[in-house]
């Protein structure tokens, strides 16, 4: 059974992606994951038994650990997500980014490289290095355009510009010493597990305190966003079909702009848990300072990987996005959970109260 190690599987796409590869195919899974504030494991609890997953709590930057996971589990592939992702955060504090998306990386490509070359001919050119990218590393487009595999990078965050960073040290590893990676850079995601630090998990539950919905702005910006299972799809399809060396973007098409999404989530929320006084959820929206450099616009281009691998996203944003807001309903208590920090005490053994 072949074995595939998962980087950051705790976390929003990760947990999502563990679910859908276990459904979908007979391997063994080693999840990988620091457990930092955005890894959940209440996201994986009704896989915890499966005896095809395997949890280790460890760092990526952490050489020995994983040359030990190389030697005690002989991975065939690697999926890499894990990264501090959240802009704002990067803004504040980029340190922690330039430690785990770049030299975390670097750790792991190095680790992989020396483990690789040890493996005999067959499993060589069997083996993956997939890493996971985002669209920010293309920086801003004005009012059209979309972002191609031959973009030129032009990153404006600190957490963009360590993702390209880690980007360019992919491409290297595969110019410089052949070892089989693969990259996928994706447009926004969004639906279930997503760390209500984010734009549409943030909307849904303030909204449903009763507290102000905050837009940067004046709420014109613009992103592309996919359902996440739709990505987890795509990066399974590269896995499978890529070809070593090459990247591919990944997005649904689905431009809108920030204030957009509010709205109809606002609209969604007023029909299916309308607010005690009758009012719209509308009435909670508020403008806040603009994110420094905050980019105008994001859109891709996926036409690469739909042509060479055949993907495409099965849900529109209007399917999406129904999907979404009905899981966050029924699963308030993974969200009071998150925002209470009840998932992270436990786990660090401090109890309820700690
Ligand atoms: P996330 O923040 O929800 O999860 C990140 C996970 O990585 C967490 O479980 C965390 O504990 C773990 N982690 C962080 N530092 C670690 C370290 N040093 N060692 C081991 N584990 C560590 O992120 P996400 O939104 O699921 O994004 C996953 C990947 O996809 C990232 O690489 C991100 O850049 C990329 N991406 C995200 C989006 C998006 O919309 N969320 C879009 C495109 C690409």
């Amino acid at each position: 059974m072949p074995t595939m190690l998962v980087t950051g599987g705790a976390g929003f796409i990760g947990s999502n992606f563990i679910h859908i590869a276990l459904q979908n195919s007979a391997i063994r899974l080693i999840n990988l994951d620091k457990l930092t504030y955005a890894g959940n494991l209440d996201s994986l609890k009704d896989i915890e038994q499966d005896s095809h997953y395997i949890f280790v709590e460890g760092d990526i930057c952490d050489s020995g650990l994983i040359n030990d996971i190389f030697t005690q589990y002989q991975p065939d592939s690697i999926v890499h997500f894990a990264a501090e992702s959240h802009v704002d955060r990067s803004i504040d504090g980029p340190g922690e980014f330039i430690r785990t998306n770049i030299q975390g990386t670097f750790a792991l490509l190095e680790e992989a490289r020396k483990y690789w070359r040890e493996l005999d001919k067959d499993k060589q050119n069997q083996f993956r290095f997939l890493h996971i990218s985002t669209d920010e590393v293309y920086g801003s487009l004005g009012d059209t355009g979309y972002f191609t595999e031959e973009t030129a990078y032009a990153p404006n965050s600190p957490y963009s510009a360590s993702k390209a960073s880690s980007d360019h040290l992919v491409r290297a590893y595969y110019h410089t010493y052949g070892l089989p990676v693969l990259m996928t850079n994706c447009s926004n995601n969004y639906g279930p597990y997503q760390f209500p630090e984010k734009l549409i998990p943030l909307m849904i539950l303030n909204a449903l305190e009763g507290k102000p919905l905050p837009i940067y702005g004046n709420g014109q910006n613009v992103r592309d966003w996919l359902y996440v299972e739709d990505h987890c799809r795509a990066i399974l399809r590269v896995l499978e079909a890529g070809k070593p060396g090459e990247k591919y973007n990944i997005g649904g098409h689905n431009e809108k702009k920030n204030l957009d999404i509010v709205h109809i989530l606002c609209n969604i929320l007023d029909e299916k848990r309308p607010r005690n006084d009758g009012k719209s959820y509308r009435d909670q929206i508020t403008y806040v300072k603009d994110r420094p450099g905050h980019d105008l616009r994001y859109a891709i281009d996926a036409s690469k990987i739909q042509k060479e691998l055949g993907w495409v996203p099965a849900e529109t944003f209007e399917t999406g996005i129904i999907k979404t807001v009905e899981w966050y309903l029924n699963n308030l208590e993974w969200c009071h959970r998150v925002t209470d920090g009840s998932y992270r005490r436990e786990r660090i053994g401090l109890g309820a109260q700690g």
